[in-house]
């Protein structure tokens, strides 16, 4: 049945709308009202401005979501939820996230990357629009706790609902929430920043650089900071190891495969090794890490020649944490094993819903975590809306 249908079916037998509160008015909070606006009296509780959050995402373009109409492909991009999510995307994709967007008017397009953005390339645009699609009430108000058969209480009153929905992101409520009886997965940051054993000249940007570690091998941009490493090699890298402990080992391949060392060594004999690297390594960079850097490539002997390939092809580091602060998400939250993919509704306290990042659920940079977000609020949603429909 369509949520249109099922809309028909409560609004029939119901007289007075039942009280729905959303504790949190980040993207998650705010659309999961957008789908329950029309059949129940909708109050969004925000500690701060509603949707402030979505002002830094994509760099202030808003990175919606990702190209991937395959569900399988999609949930691949999230180290935590990955199963939980087959479900939901299967109830709500990219294609209806895409659907959704354009009903309130936020036309978009999609990078070569494959990453899908606003046309307007403007998040406070797309606040906007989202707000003016709201017609809910939002209380400006701190929820500290929640009580079964559900008072909340604010720090200036205490409210009364019949149904209550989490949105509350990842960074905090999850007292309130073990209060309940809930296991919180400790949060950890993620897509960060990584402090390392050994530092280089800061500012350096390295293309299609390969890294090991753990189990893994990816390739992508590399950054180099003041404390250590970032970029998108590192956000992915932070993420797989975002449960790991520190430190951990990473091995950087800093030549691209299709360099061949010897071929470049024979046919510029009078260069030295880092003029002749400069066109892919940085000179500061070969300088700090190998002892060979200014000598002429005619004067490297063999032994030398394996000690230049194993500090370019396989340079060890150690990842000791990650730099304060500067997480874009976090990994961690409710335990998804406590909570009905179907629905989004407990398993333990009845007729309390969850979505977005307060869920031990994240993925990986590109779109991937507002996806999150956009499909968690629309199965709530309808989870909330057949419970209803199902008590009539
Ligand atoms: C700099 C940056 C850039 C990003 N860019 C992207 C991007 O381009 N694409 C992408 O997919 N993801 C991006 N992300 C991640 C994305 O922003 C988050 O995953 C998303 O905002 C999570 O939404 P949410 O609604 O679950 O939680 P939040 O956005 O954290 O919203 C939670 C809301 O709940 C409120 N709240 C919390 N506790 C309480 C309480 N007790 N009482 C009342 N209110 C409460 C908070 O004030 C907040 O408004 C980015 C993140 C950052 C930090």
């Amino acid at each position: 049945m369509t949520l249109k249908t099922l809309n028909r079916c409560i609004c029939m037998v119901q007289e007075s709308k039942p009280k729905i509160a959303i504790i949190g008015g980040g993207p998650a909070g705010c659309v999961c009202a957008y789908f329950l606006q029309d059949l129940f009296d909708v109050t969004v509780f925000d500690k701060n401005l509603p949707l402030k959050t979505l002002l830094p995402t994509g760099g202030g373009r808003c990175n919606l979501t990702p190209e991937e109409f395959d569900l399988k492909t999609l949930a691949h991009n999230y180290p935590r939820g990955e199963k939980f999510l087959y479900s939901v995307f299967s109830k709500f994709g990219v294609t209806e996230t895409l659907d959704f967007f354009k009903k309130i008017g936020v036309e978009t397009y999609t990078q070569p990357d494959g990453r899908i953005f606003p046309t307007s390339n403007s998040s406070s645009d797309v606040r906007k629009k989202i707000l003016n699609a709201l017609n809910v009430n939002f209380i400006t108000d701190n929820i500290r706790k929640i009580e079964e058969h559900f008072n909340l209480h604010g720090e200036k009153n205490i409210y009364p609902f019949d149904t209550v929905v989490v949105a509350t992101g990842g960074h905090s409520s999850f007292e309130m929430l073990k209060n309940l009886g809930h296991n919180i997965i400790p949060p950890k940051p993620s897509l960060i920043g990584l402090k390392t054993d050994k530092i280089f000249t800061s500012g350096i940007t390295l293309k299609n650089i390969r890294a090991k570690f753990a189990k893994n091998a990816i390739t992508n941009d590399l950054l180099f900071t003041h404390q250590g490493i970032s970029g998108p090699l590192v956000y992915k890298i932070s993420s797989l190891m975002a449960r790991e402990r520190f430190p951990y080992e990473i091995v950087l391949d800093f030549l691209g495969h299709d360099i061949d060392l010897q071929e470049l060594f024979n046919k510029n004999p009078h260069k030295t090794l880092k003029n002749l690297l400069a066109d892919f390594i940085p000179k500061t960079l070969v300088t700090s890490l190998t002892e060979y850097s200014d000598i002429e490539c005619c004067n490297i002997n063999s032994k030398m020649r394996e000690n230049i390939l194993k500090s370019l092809r396989e340079f060890h580091l150690n990842a000791t944490g990650t730099v304060a602060g500067g997480e874009t998400v976090t990994s961690g939250g409710v335990d998804l094993d406590e909570i009905n993919p179907k629905t989004m509704m407990s398993k333990i306290v009845p007729n309390l819903y969850f979505c977005g990042e307060v869920l031990n659920i994240d993925g990986f940079c590109g779109g991937y975590n507002l996806q999150n977000c956009w499909s968690t609020a629309y199965v709530a949603a309808e989870g909330i809306i057949n419970s209803y429909r199902s008590n009539v």
